[in-house]
């Protein structure tokens, strides 16, 4: 190689993730318009530096292929950033503060919104208005909970939205009450839309707001693309052909197109129709998100068998499928016949079976598919299914953060599954099983960092200083190489983008983080301790940190 054609970059000295799997081999790689033209050792790479390349010394740091988030929503985790956002706080002192502050730096704001709140904060997972209205009681607040599912409401949107005693529950939610029934301030699914209703619409500029903040976000994290799990014509839409047609969208993004569960075959022309129109620059509609069901946390995920009474007792309660078995057993045939690819959101067992026989469905009148299906969640999988997702092709789309004790999972969940707990998060019985694992935040439900999900893939427990208990089912932990090839070639799988990027090899795009350290090297602290300080797309930087030079 001559410097006739010096590279446009050169990193070297570190720790490259190229080919070989254990990423030890190559020590420097080299781009060129926008691609990889080298990756080996720093003597075979040296001779492209010319008097123009921009070289970065990486002194044993870590060369990633761009991390890929296979499920999350960035325009509202931006959006929650614009608001009162509570994410990642664990108690009432944290959000009493947090609160306190927000309302002091938005004195105009008519609704006071956000959320991130954890339930078991909170006496029964439910918070009281009264604690809201010490602190506001003038302007009506609503906080939605961490997973979206509750929301914390003071009195004055109580008021507004006519909430009392006599106000029966809602047939899709429930009101948390007083023992004389009058709302104690909070809300449960379809309930929240009895004061939501009244909060005005998320404008087209919000929404791109929220997808900026949100790309910024993601990108601060090492990640260079990602599927966006909820993609609807009216809200998130828009933003992304907006950004995508002025040249802003610098992440690659599959959009998965919501399915209406109140239609059936009659939205299949209109997603079509949408896949050809909104398709522009970085943007790709490609996948169709079927949501099967709800959460277990209040017994609307959909499981086989009915939920525990949490005293050793049975329930008649099996939770529901949200989306008609029957209909899906035709609908996700047809889906894949026009190249669709399904993202089912399932979260009990029976729910991952009801996509699974959608996709087998598939298999039958299409034989096999490019499509590529995927199931996201996957908290409880029945043992028999978990050989089923190699052998129907359909990706495991793991959310690791969860797959660890805390309150959330000791108090809410393990007492009502019985033994059925330890089918949870079976990630590594799924890799043993030869299923193609990819992974994703679902931020802003939980973290967007794939460091510290890595970490929790890696070890299935939190850190110290986040409330430490014992590993969950430690035999379902998996390796750092694999949960970083799952966060890596997996995700670039799911979103089809494995050709062009996923691995660092000589021809596919310059998507790619720099890490502040040997990620390999345990000595230097936990996994999730580990920052990004750069990140590029095609070679083009779009996070840096003074560090990356440095
Ligand atoms: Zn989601």
């Amino acid at each position: 190689m001559s410097t006739d054609h010096p590279a446009d970059m050169v990193l070297f000295g570190g720790r490259v993730m190229g080919t070989d799997p254990t990423g030890s081999g190559a020590t420097a790689i080299a781009l060129r318009d926008g691609r990889i033209t080298a990756v080996g050792g720093d003597t075979a790479v040296r001779p492209m530096i010319g008097p123009s390349t921009r070289v970065i010394e990486l002194r044993g740091r870590t060369v990633t292929p761009g991390f890929q988030d296979a499920h999350v929503h960035p325009i509202h985790g931006g959006l929650d950033m614009l608001r009162c956002d509570l994410h990642e706080l664990y108690s009432l002192r944290e959000y009493e503060d947090v609160i306190a502050r927000y309302l002091g730096s938005h004195p105009d704001e008519a609704w006071i919104r956000g959320g991130g709140w954890y339930m078991a904060a909170f006496e029964r997972g439910a918070p009281r208005r009264e604690v809201l209205d010490r602190l506001v009681a003038d302007r009506p607040a609503i906080l939605q909970s961490r997973d979206g599912h509750s929301a914390w409401v003071n009195t004055r949107a109580l008021e507004l939205a006519g909430l009392t005693v006599d106000t029966p529950d809602p047939d899709d939610g429930r009101i948390e009450r007083d023992p004389d029934g009058s709302p104690s301030g909070t809300l449960h699914e379809g309930a929240m839309d009895l004061v939501r209703r009244l909060i005005p619409d998320i404008t087209p500029a919000e929404f791109e707001e929220g997808l900026r903040l949100g790309q910024r976000h993601l990108h601060s994290l090492g990640i260079t693309a990602w599927q966006d799990a909820i993609i609807e014509p009216d809200a998130e839409e828009p933003a992304y052909v907006a950004l995508a047609s002025r040249g802003e969208l610098t992440g690659r993004v599959v959009g998965a197109l919501w399915w209406d569960r109140h239609r059936g075959d009659e939205q299949i022309d209109e997603l079509v129709e949408r896949r050809r129109a909104t398709a522009i620059g970085r943007y790709a509609p490609t996948s169709v998100k079927l949501m099967m069901d709800g959460v277990l946390e209040n017994f609307t995920g959909a499981m086989l068998e009915p939920y525990g009474d949490g005293h050793g007792g049975q329930t008649d309660n099996r939770g529901l499928l949200q989306i008609d078995p029957d209909g899906l057993r035709r609908w996700v045939p047809a889906l894949d016949a026009l190249g669709f690819q399904p993202h089912f959101h399932a979260i009990g067992d029976w729910a991952v079976r009801a996509a699974l026989d959608a996709v087998a469905a598939a298999r039958e009148a299409n034989g096999p598919s490019d499509t590529r299906p995927h199931i996201a969640h996957i908290q409880v999988i029945h043992p028999d299914d978990v050989p089923r997702f190699r052998e129907l092709g359909v990706a495991a789309n793991a959310q690791p953060l969860w797959a660890a004790h805390e309150d959330q999972m000791d108090v809410l969940t393990i007492p009502f599954l019985g033994d059925r707990w330890r089918w949870q998060y079976p990630f590594r019985s799924l890799l043993a099983s030869g299923a193609v694992l990819a992974m994703g935040s679902d931020w802003s439900v939980s973290s967007a960092d794939p460091l510290l999900e890595m970490e929790i893939a890696v070890e299935r427990r939190y850190r110290e200083a986040s409330g430490a208990r014992e590993a969950l089912l430690p035999e379902e932990r998996i390796e750092l190489i694999d949960a970083l090839a799952a966060f890596t070639a997996g995700s670039a799988y799911v979103n089809h983008l494995d050709r062009e990027t996923g691995t660092l090899e000589v021809g596919k795009l310059g998507d790619l983080a720099v890490l502040d350290r040997d990620l390999f090297d345990r000595g230097a602290g936990a996994i999730g301790e580990a920052h990004v300080v750069g990140t590029f797309v095609e070679g083009v930087p779009v996070y840096e940190r003074p560090e990356l030079d440095g």
